[in-house]
């Protein structure tokens, strides 16, 4: 299983992980990445489905402050 969260002390809202990764991340009001997947409310207890595994993936190697968090266990933020 997968999880994710965003740093958002280290994103620069550059706006790349919600272009490629549209169903996991969003932006707040302050341009900064969240995960929106299903409510998760960026807390990383979501469990992201393997469909999106591409998408994820791509969205952290594309990050480029490294600011995408995956795990294979919940984060518990
Ligand atoms: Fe922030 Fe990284 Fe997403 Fe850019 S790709 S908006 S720096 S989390």
């Amino acid at each position: 299983s997968k999880f994710t969260w965003v740093e958002k002390d280290t994103c620069i809202a550059c706006g790349a992980c919600g272009a490629t990764a549209p169903d996991i991340y969003d932006y707040d009001d302050e341009g900064l990445a969240e995960v929106i997947y299903l409510s998760d409310g960026n807390k990383g207890n979501t469990e992201i489905p393997e469909d999106l595994y591409d998408d994820l993936q791509d969205a952290a190697d594309g990050c480029p402050t490294d600011s995408i968090k995956i795990a294979d266990v919940a984060f518990n933020n």
